[in-house]
């Protein structure tokens, strides 16, 4: 059996056909359906947040927001996310401004955002990479002294605590990925998420089409919207979402307890979190290392992703921006498996596995060393 970067949560097979069952009955399959607004309304609960839509994907819930918010111009955001992140500022017909990362939180660096604002910036659209959290205060301080908006990409925040709060209530919108990759998931899916009352009925609007009744359009629309079967595996999922932070939490010590000792580091969580130990990012002294290592892994079926490599600014439709960290941490950053069925005894092999391959390192120096 092979072992990959991660799976997808399955609640018992008995609670999601329950679920399925009763929209047979219904015969209602999508357009707002009624577990579409209970899943909207449980999660605003669970979140503690003012408004929340859930929409069709994450990569479109960031296309929405950009319009919502009638962005224009240049978009600062970080060279260190998703693809999904980038793509979604040119999809929308603006400019990404890639800003530089901190090494260590390996979020965007808030420091270096100033010098990148000109008169055509409107906004920050930055990631909590791997459900890290961003520097919120000087990202907010620095967009309300410049007039700009803040977006940001939590796709990997879901379950991050930030000073008592989820760390999805900053930013003039939040948005997430509900992806079956992601710790809390509907199959696909995805949501926005604001405090402020026009933003979210705009992204209403738009999530349907630009129908403000049957037969009035307000916006420019798109289709948005999810069906009542995401709806439902979201419904289950929710259920399991302390078992499922629990477990990553034991698995991600496990991890750090038998790689301590070793020439890795890891991210540095930001202070007054409550991580959510979305993924296991481990960062190695060189590339030349880290594929070594994913090479004994790989012939020992057990597959880690490098994420995010290659550089966001290295895109083909991105003019070539100046990110020399990014440049040169993404290549030695590995995620390890972590999922919710992944036992310590995986967790124990694969560090012995990562073990063994380094000190393979050291011997063959040792080899060419003369006696
Ligand atoms: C997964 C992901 C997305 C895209 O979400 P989808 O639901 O797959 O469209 C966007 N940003 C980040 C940081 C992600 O990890």
């Amino acid at each position: 059996m092979s072992i990959t970067v991660t799976k997808p949560f399955l609640p018992p097979y008995s609670e999601y056909q329950a679920y399925i069952r009763a929209i047979w009955e219904r015969e209602r399959l999508t357009n707002n359906g009624p577990l579409v607004n209970d899943l909207e309304l449980k999660l605003k609960e669970h979140l503690a947040v003012d408004h929340l839509l859930f929409v069709c994907n994450g990569t479109t819930a960031i296309q929405m927001a950009i319009r919502a918010l009638d962005l224009r111009g240049e978009i600062i955001t970080t060279p260190f996310s998703h693809v999904a992140t980038t793509a979604s500022i040119v999809w929308q017909n603006c400019q990404p401004v890639m800003v530089d990362i901190c090494p260590k939180t390996l979020n965007i660096d808030p420091n270096k955002i100033e010098q990148a604002i000109t008169r055509q910036t409107s906004a920050i659209l930055a990631t909590h990479v791997f459900g890290n959290p961003c520097d919120v205060e000087s990202i907010g301080a620095i967009a309300k002294r410049r007039g700009l908006r803040v977006i940001y990409d939590a796709a990997h925040a879901f379950g991050t605590q930030h000073q008592g709060r989820s760390l999805l209530v900053h930013g003039d919108i939040a948005t997430c990925s509900f992806h079956a990759t992601k710790l809390f998931h509907t199959i696909e899916g995805g949501a926005v998420i604001t405090s402020d009352v026009e933003l979210m009925k705009r992204m209403a609007i738009m999530r349907n089409f630009g129908h403000v009744s049957a037969t009035e359009f307000g916006d420019v629309g798109t289709n948005g919207k999810n069906s009542e079967m995401h709806a439902a595996m979201g419904l289950c999922n929710l259920r399991y979402i302390q078992p499922i932070l629990d477990v990553r939490r034991r698995l991600s010590e496990r991890y750090a307890a038998r790689l301590a000792g070793l020439p890795v580091g890891f991210q540095e969580i930001a202070a007054h979190a409550q991580y959510n130990y979305a993924y296991l990012p481990v960062i190695f002294e060189d590339e030349a290392v880290l594929l070594k290592t994913l090479d004994q892994l790989n012939s020992n079926s057990v597959h880690p992703r490098r994420c995010f490599y290659p550089s966001l600014s290295k895109l083909p439709y991105v003019t070539r921006q100046s990110t020399p960290i990014a440049d040169q941490v993404s290549p030695r950053v590995l995620c390890l498996p972590l999922y919710h069925t992944l036992s310590l005894e995986d967790v124990d092999m694969i560090c012995e596995l990562i073990k063994r391959s380094m000190q393979k390192n050291g011997s063959d120096r040792e080899c060419d060393s003369p006696h």
